[in-house]
C-alpha cells in the first residue's frame, strides 16, 4: 500500500500514458515500440535501458506470435519486474547477527541524506537494536544540528564533534563510544559537498579505514543516497561515487515527488548495485525495504 500511495505521481503519469498506448488491440510494429521507447525514456528508464527492454520485448512478440497491444502488456510489466528482480536476495541490508553493525550513509547535499539516517535508525529501533548516529559531515553548516533534531526524534544519540573538526576523528570518537555502549547500528553521516571531488573522496577514503581498523568486517554497508527527482543526475552521482568507493547499496529518495519512477529501472539495470530502500516521503516511517515486485505491482494496479 505504501508503495502504490508513493508511486501515484509515477502511476498517474506513465502508466496513463501506457495504458492509452497499449489500449485498442493496437497492432505491435515498429511505430508502437517506437512510442513505447519514448514513453519509458521519458520515465527516466535510461536510454541504455530502454534498447534492452525493447529488444526483449521485440523478441517475445516474435517468438509467442503476439499481434496485439492487449497482449503485450502483462510481457511489458513482466520484463519490467525481471529487470528489477536481478537479485532478490541483494536488496536484504547486511547485519550483522551478533557484534556492532555499522552502515556508513554517502551522497550530495540535499538528497535526503539525514532524513534517511532518521527513518533508518527509527527502523532498527522498532526492531529493538540500539543505535548511535555518527555526525560525519563537519563541512556543511547546520549538518551536526539537523542530525541531532532526527537523534532526539528518534530517541537516538549522536556523537559527535565540532563544526569544521576532522571527520576521522568524529568517526573514531563514535566507533569507541558505540563499542563501550555495546551499540547494535552505528549510523554514520559523511559529507556531501561534490565541488571539490577529490577532497571528499579522499575524506571519504579517511573514513573508511578508521571504520575498518577499529572494527573488522565494517563497514557492513555503504549506502549511497540518491535523490529521484533529479533523473539521469543520480545516475551520474551513483557514477562517482561508484568510483570512489564500494557503494553495496543505493537508497532513492523522494520517489513520491517524482512522476519519473522508473530511474529505479535505470539505476539496477545499468549500474548493478542493488536498490535496498525507497523514500516515499518526508515522515519518519515512510522508508521502504525495496521489493521489486511491490514496486511494479504498485505501478501497475
Ligand atoms: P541532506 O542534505 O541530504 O541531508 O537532505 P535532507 O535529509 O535535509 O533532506 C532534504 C529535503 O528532502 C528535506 O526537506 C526532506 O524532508 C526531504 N526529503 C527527504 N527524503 C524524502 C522523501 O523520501 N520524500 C520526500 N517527499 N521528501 C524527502
Amino acid at each position: 500500500e505504501k508503495f502504490k500511495e508513493g508511486l501515484t505521481k509515477t502511476r498517474d503519469s506513465f502508466v496513463g500514458k501506457m495504458n492509452d498506448l497499449v489500449k485498442n488491440y493496437r497492432s505491435v510494429d515498429e511505430d508502437f515500440f517506437e512510442e513505447l521507447e519514448e514513453l519509458l525514456i521519458s520515465a527516466d528508464v535510461g536510454v541504455t535501458t530502454v534498447m534492452d527492454l525493447i529488444d526483449e520485448l521485440k523478441d517475445v512478440a516474435r517468438t509467442r506470435n503476439i499481434k496485439d497491444s492487449e497482449q503485450l502488456q502483462p510481457v511489458i510489466s513482466e520484463k519490467l519486474a525481471e529487470l528489477l528482480q536481478k537479485d532478490e536476495a541483494d536488496s536484504k541490508l547486511n547485519i550483522q547477527e551478533s557484534g556492532m553493525t555499522v552502515i556508513l550513509m554517502v551522497g550530495v547535499n540535499g538528497v535526503g541524506k539525514t532524513t534517511t539516517i532518521g527513518k533508518l535508525a527509527n527502523k532498527f529501533k522498532q526492531e529493538g537494536k540500539s543505535v548511535l548516529l555518527a555526525a560525519g559531515d563537519t563541512f556543511r553548516a547546520g549538518a551536526i544540528e539537523q542530525l541531532e533534531v532526527w537523534g532526539q526524534r528518534v530517541g537516538v544519540d549522536v556523537i559527535k564533534q565540532q563544526s569544521g573538526s576532522d571527520p576521522a576523528a568524529v568517526m573514531f570518537d563514535a566507533v569507541q563510544a558505540a563499542k563501550s555502549r555495546g551499540v547494535d547500528v552505528l549510523l554514520c553521516d559523511t559529507a556531501g559537498r561534490l565541488q571539490n571531488k577529490v577532497n571528499l573522496m579522499n575524506e571519504l577514503e579517511k573514513v573508511k579505514r578508521v571504520i575498518e581498523r577499529e572494527v573488522p568486517g565494517a563497514p557492513h554497508e555503504v549506502l549511497l543516497v540518491l535523490d529521484a527527482t533529479t533523473g539521469q543526475n543520480a545516475m551520474s552521482q551513483a557514477k562517482t561515487f561508484g568510483k570512489a568507493t564500494d557503494v553495496t547499496g543505493i537508497v532513492l529518495t523522494k520517489l513520491d515527488g517524482t512522476a519519473k519512477g522508473g530511474i529505479v529501472l535505470a539505476i539496477r539495470h545499468e549500474l548493478d548495485i542493488p536498490v535496498k530502500f525507497v523514500g516515499l516521503g518526508e515522515k519518519v516511517d515512510d522508508l521502504q525495504e525495496f521489493d521489486a515486485q511491490q514496486f511494479v505491482y504498485g505501478l501497475f494496479s
